[in-house]
């Protein structure tokens, strides 16, 4: 059962097969066992998952009704707000925050009867690349502990890469879903902006943030997407039922696309410090799909170039926004002089945000001042809308994009950490999909030195997730790359 998929696991509990109680003792003695290297998890709840796993069983055994993902354990990342435990956003300023209501994709997940075993490290606030900016621990890559599990939610997929829970969900602001997927070897999904409810995750950049699965298969992140997709009138830009509705995601997912078009932008290969081995492995995976009978369409999105730009401004103006509730009162850590509520203020915040936190919220603070907020904030709405057009012009002629999604496979812990702009650099791929608001997947198209995940990003227009998954699907069933597993010697 430990090679199972998360889709495998789901059937052969549901046949008897499979106990869901001894999936999830099996799954916390790795937890056990690992966990010290690797250090993806901030919480876990072993009672509970237990508690719940033979609760399952018993509804099964009964033969009563459960849902679609019965007991599979499952890991959130720690920015997903939960009654049970901490929600702390990996910071220093929520260590102690207990959320007094659910995520509704929590919601969703627990209704779907999966085995919650744990939350996830992340970069502080989902601010990061690499996981380091985390205010509380360490996460470190399992194919190579002395490498980056990729950010912000490198938890979530380092505990699906070694083996510490059958599928996880994260978030993706500007990539935090697909470059911790592309590093850690296993499949990420960030959603079109809109189809999975954001009430409940900790706000980072309200426009640009989705919440998405992580699977080891493309057949696993549909099934997650499955259960967490939908309205929820408490998220306001969650789409209507009537406008998009949810199709099921696996029932053509097998099927290949025919006369499949599939674009290659020119600035896809120019990018600054593109890795040959990523290059080669991507080009590669391009042939793979003209050998499928894909035609691979030249074009040029010319304003992605300024993507990067565009989001640091828009992503910290929000933030800066979204950030200030944590001011010692309503929420988390709090000091200072307690008669003195600016004291409590400026002190409670200097303690419990880190240094990234900071630097964005300056940043943000900074580009929506008065006299800035024309030259900085407007005109990167104005190129946020140039970036949306290439993507409308581009899909007018093609079905998919496909690109690297990171520039190199992962890197060395504390290679990037004084360097935040070459940090910056790691998201030029991922990006843009944000801004656009399209949905995009990376799944494992190579190893670089052997040993060394890389990922291919695809993306395809707003809410044809069913689409992308298919396509990811058609690679996924020509190559072995998502069968590989980072050698564990815990
Ligand atoms: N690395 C990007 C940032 O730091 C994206 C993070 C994310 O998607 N949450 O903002």
């Amino acid at each position: 059962m430990e090679e199972c998929t998360a889709l495998q696991l789901r059937d052969g509990i549901a046949r008897g097969q499979y106990k869901s109680f001894e999936v999830t003792e099996r799954i916390f003695e790795r937890i056990e066992r690992r966990e010290a290297t690797i250090g993806a998890f901030i919480s876990t709840f072993k009672e509970e998952a237990l508690e719940k796993a033979a609760r399952v069983d018993s509804n099964i055994a009964a033969g009563r009704k459960v849902g679609s993902l019965a007991g599979v354990p499952i890991a959130i990342k720690d920015n997903l707000a939960t009654r049970f435990g901490t929600t702390t956003c990996g910071s220093k300023i929520l260590a102690n925050f207990a959320a007094p209501y659910d995520a509704h994709v929590v919601e969703k997940l627990e209704a779907a009867d999966a085995v919650i075993v744990g939350k996830c490290n992340l970069d502080e606030f989902a601010m990061g690349s690499s996981c380091e900016n985390s205010g509380l621990q360490k996460t470190v890559n399992p194919w190579d502990a002395s490498r980056v599990p990729g950010g912000s939610s490198g938890g979530s997929a380092a505990a699906l890469a070694a083996g510490m829970c059958y599928g996880a969900l994260g978030s993706d602001t500007g990539g935090s879903i697909r470059l911790p997927a592309s590093f850690c070897g296993v499949v990420g999904l960030k959603p079109t902006y809109g189809r999975v409810s954001r009430y409940g995750l900790v706000a980072y950049g309200s426009s640009l943030d989705q919440i998405g699965p992580f699977g080891r298969t493309c057949a696993d992140a549909a099934l997650l997407l499955q259960a967490i997709a939908g309205h929820d009138e408490r998220d306001s830009t969650s789409i209507g039922e009537t406008e998009a509705p949810v199709p099921d995601y696996l029932a053509d997912l097998d099927r290949p696309i025919e006369d499949l078009n599939i674009g290659v932008a020119r600035e896809f290969f120019e990018a600054e410090g593109l890795d040959p081995a990523v290059e080669r492995a991507v080009r590669e995976a391009l042939n793979i799909y003209e050998g499928m009978g894909a035609r691979l369409v030249p074009l040029s999105l010319p304003h992605m170039q300024y993507a990067i730009s565009a989001y640091y401004l828009i992503a910290t103006a929000e933030a800066s926004s979204n950030l200030a509730r944590y001011d010692g009162v309503h929420y988390g850590h709090r000091t200072g002089r307690p008669r003195d509520y600016l004291d409590v203020y400026y002190a409670s915040r200097a303690e419990g945000f880190g240094a990234e936190v900071k630097r964005r919220i300056m940043l943000g603070t900074y580009a929506l001042s008065a006299g800035y907020y024309d030259a900085y904030y407007l005109k990167a709405l104005k190129v946020r809308n140039l970036i949306r057009q290439d993507f409308q012009a581009a899909f007018e002629r093609v079905d998919a994009l496909c690109c690297p999604t990171s520039p190199e496979p992962p890197f060395k812990i504390g290679q990037k950490v004084d360097d935040p702009l070459t940090m910056y650099l790691s998201d030029i791929y991922t990006i843009s999909a944000n801004l656009a608001g399209i949905p995009a997947i990376s799944i494992p198209c190579g190893l670089a030195d052997g040993r060394l995940p890389i990922g291919l990003q695809i993306m395809t227009p707003a809410f044809t997730e069913d689409r992308i998954l298919r396509i990811a699907r058609m690679f996924e069933a020509a190559t072995d790359y998502h069968a590989r597993r980072p050698e564990l010697k815990l």
